[in-house]
């Protein structure tokens, strides 16, 4: 038996209709690549490469696989941007709305865990690949382990000192 690979290349969208026919425990593998995408209104990964492995059971579909991406972060500490690479596994329950055989809807039980797929049995993987990439991103983005840090904030806060010292002066000059 060969294996069958589908590509998608710059492409979330993969037509199951034929999986969902086929028995429980049939499968397909899914290779994806996309030069970019979107996560939040600032954030976008890039060159995000994922290995999806596409089993029919008894519900839908399961959707096991791995992703990699590159992402510009902002350093916790020197606000500088890097690029880094984040990777994160995933396995998704996505639920047929329609029967593939009759047509006919089928009732997909609301769960933030459970993807969709459209009427004409076509999965998308593009919120899946989002939302693992925002869970894989590191909480506090580091450009390297050594990072010093913004030189300036040691100036900041003397000039703190010095104004707080200078407004003291004023107060004593005062003084009657
Ligand atoms: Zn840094």
């Amino acid at each position: 038996m060969s294996l069958h690979v589908r590509t998608l290349v710059n492409d979330t969208i993969v037509n199951v209709a034929q999986l969902l026919k086929e028995t429980v425990g049939s499968t397909r593998i899914v290779e994806a690549h996309l030069d970019q995408m979107p996560l939040d209104e600032t954030l976008r990964a890039e060159d995000l490469e994922a290995t999806i492995r596409l089993t029919r059971v008894e519900a839908g579909i399961l959707a096991e696989g791995r992703l990699t991406a590159g992402v510009q972060l902002e350093c916790v500490r020197c606000l500088e941007f890097f690029r880094t690479t984040i990777a994160g596994d995933f396995e998704a329950d996505f639920r047929p709305s329609v029967d593939v055989r009759t047509g006919i809807p089928l009732h997909v039980p609301e769960h933030q865990d459970l993807f969709v797929i459209d009427n004409n049995h076509e999965l998308n993987l593009d919120e899946l690949f989002r939302q693992v990439a925002i869970v894989s991103l590191p909480m506090q983005p580091i450009c390297r382990d050594d990072c010093p840090g913004i030189e300036q904030v040691d100036d900041d806060e003397t000039g703190g000192a010095d104004e707080r010292l200078a407004v003291l002066h004023e107060l004593l000059e005062h003084e009657p």
